[in-house]
């Protein structure tokens, strides 16, 4: 509607009963009305808010101060300011969210406005405004305008009260938020969430509620819910996110992971129900992302087994490293007359603690990475396999020691110079030292990856590129990667003289021969039977690694293998 211009003479020459605006105010909100004439300190209130709260009628003397008094010790400060604030004249505007106690002793969230009206020599006159209760303070995330978390509470014990199908939860987590936020901004990254938030309401079936948790994690609780239709909701809800979007004229792209409990059946009680959520979640996550996950009892046997084999770790490595050891691979080349010729080795971690046994590095890796051990273990690896480098040099000159590198250690700025003093301290020349990295650091352009790979590269350490054909990184992309070698994952080997596999084949020709064009020398790995030795041969593979030369062993195993009967 258009507002014709009124001049304020005009509307001062408005006749207006103050009576009777006063009554069609307070008739016509739910609102509590004050006016307090500041001369006599005398306020007339609304009624329902002398009824609503303690107040002795609807004249008040000393309004200002009893109302203080009502207010919640911790916002009073906040009140009172605000008013001395007016009386000392720096504004008229008094406007002040707080909780106030009403008549039956409980706080209600009010937002309190008002105008401080002056005589011509500044003194107030008149004192006049609204408290507004705020019914929603608390429930709404005033980021997406969902219901929080304190309501999916509410909710869920509601339904958990039901005998018959009371339905399911689904837990959502968006998949590198952290991206979506660096991408520009927090603001933008707000403006994500709400998107997400509408699309979320869109997609729910009838009765279904979403929240807002935390950070990056939303609920959706559907009365009556089957884990079939938990299961199908999600399948909608991946559809939705697995497409370009947009903000604000910015593109963006983000998955979102799922994980899904029972009410009553998994848990009867919020608070498990939660936390069995969260760990379906964690498992889609830990899985790759993109995918959801049902709650089972096993799910949480896993959890409960992470948190152990980490806490057992973390004493591991508090008492100097005890149970965790190394083991030697050795990678060999053909030799003219077909015979094999051993090159180096690659460390390969090893741990085994009570009451579990051995643990596979598969397992206990990523642990490492997520209880930030990695680098205390990672330097302790390098000084043990440097260590055996150097000894083993004397019997074989050219020796090459391969070790594993995580993508966090490498991301790590002191690592670098810690490679490089080692080196220096057990005066190890850098060309019997290979990193070996995964793909993945190699794909992405995190500047501190970029740094460290420069680093290695003046210092002459050699790198190699881990597991081959399992990431992202495409063929044509290969050449253009700072790798002196290439190691071909295993799982090409498998299959590579079944006639169904002819894929493989191919593939592995078309690496080496890629590689050898821009001087890049190419590992094997996973070779476990003759026949495939012999293929790999006729490929042209500088090297190769696996059971078929042999499995990994313990440094005296090593020795006894290749150098018998040679002092240590
Ligand atoms: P990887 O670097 O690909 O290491 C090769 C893995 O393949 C080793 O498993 C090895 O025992 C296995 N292997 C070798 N030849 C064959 C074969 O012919 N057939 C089969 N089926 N397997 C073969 P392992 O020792 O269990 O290590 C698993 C992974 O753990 C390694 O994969 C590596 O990614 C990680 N890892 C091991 N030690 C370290 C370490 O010190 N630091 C870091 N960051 N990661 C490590
Ligand atoms: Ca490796
Ligand atoms: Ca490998």
């Amino acid at each position: 509607m258009e507002t014709p211009h009124i001049s304020s003479h005009a509307l001062q020459s408005f006749p207006i009963d103050a009576q009777v605006l006063y009554k069609a105010i307070v008739n016509s909100t739910e609102d509590y009305v004050y006016i307090v004439d500041m001369a006599a300190d005398l306020a007339l209130v609304s009624e329902n808010m002398a009824q609503d709260f303690a107040l002795p009628g609807r004249l008040v003397k000393g309004l200002v101060s009893r109302w203080g008094e009502l207010v919640h010790p911790r916002d009073q400060r906040r009140y009172f300011v605000s008013i001395d604030e007016m009386l000392a004249g720096r504004t008229d505007e008094h406007n002040v969210e707080y909780q106030v106690k009403n008549r039956g002793g409980e706080y209600v969230w009010v937002v309190c406005r008002g105008l401080l009206n002056r005589d011509e020599g500044g003194q107030p006159l008149t004192f006049a405004g609204v408290v507004a209760p705020i019914a929603n303070k608390g429930k709404i995330d005033p980021t997406t305008g969902l219901f929080t978390q304190g309501e999916c509470r509410k909710r869920v014990e509601r339904l958990l009260e039901r005998a018959e199908a009371p339905g399911g939860i689904l837990l959502l987590g968006l998949d590198d938020f952290k991206r979506i936020n660096n991408l520009k901004n927090h603001i933008f990254g707000d403006s994500v969430l709400r998107q997400i938030a509408q699309n979320l309401q869109r997609l729910l079936p009838p009765r279904a509620e979403v929240f807002r948790f935390d950070g990056d994690e939303f609920a959706v609780v559907c009365p009556g819910a089957s884990p079939e239709e938990m299961e199908r909701l999600y399948r909608t809800i991946h559809l939705c996110a697995n497409r370009e979007q947009e903000v604000d004229g910015t593109p963006y792209f983000c998955t979102i992971s799922g994980g899904t409990a029972q009410i009553g059946r998994d848990a009867d009680n919020y608070l498990d129900l939660l936390k069995y959520a969260e760990s379906a979640l964690e498992a889609s996550k830990d899985g790759g992302k993109n995918r959801c996950t049902a709650f089972t009892p096993d799910l949480l046997k896993q959890r409960i087994r992470k948190m152990e084999l980490t806490s057992c770790l973390q004493q591991s490595a508090r008492s100097g490293m005890e149970h965790f050891s190394l083991v030697y691979q050795p990678f060999v080349r053909f030799e003219e007359g077909g015979g094999l010729q051993l090159v180096g080795a690659e460390a390969l971690l090893r741990w085994s603690c009570e009451p579990f046994g051995p643990v596979s590095p598969v397992e206990f890796i990523p642990l490492l990475e997520s209880s930030g051990l990695i680098a205390q273990l990672g330097r302790w690896v390098l000084e043990e396999a440097v260590t055996t480098c150097k000894r083993w040099l004397d019997f074989c000159p050219d020796f090459v020691m391969n070790v594993n590198v995580s993508y966090l250690q490498l991301a790590d700025k002191a690592f670098v110079p810690f490679v490089l003093d080692l080196l220096q301290r057990r005066e190890l020349d850098p060309r019997h030292l290979v990193l070996e990295l995964t793909e993945s650091c190699f794909v992405t352009d995190m500047p501190a990856l970029r740094e460290a790979f420069q680093g290695l590269r003046s210092a002459r350490i050699q790198i190699a590129m881990d597991d081959f054909g399992t990431g992202y990184s495409s063929l044509g992309m290969l050449t253009q990667m700072p790798a002196d070698i290439v190691k071909i994952d295993r799982l090409f080997i498998s299959l590579i003289n079944d006639q169904t596999h002819e894929f493989n084949r191919a593939f592995i020709a078309a690496v080496i021969q890629l590689c050898h064009s821009v001087g890049i020398s190419v590992c094997v790995e996973g070779v476990e039977q003759l026949d495939e030795l012999k293929t790999v041969q006729t490929l042209n593979a500088d090297s190769v690694q696996g059971y078929y030369v042999s499995r990994p062993i313990t440094r005296e195993a090593f020795e006894e293998k290749y150098w018998p009967g040679a002092e240590g």
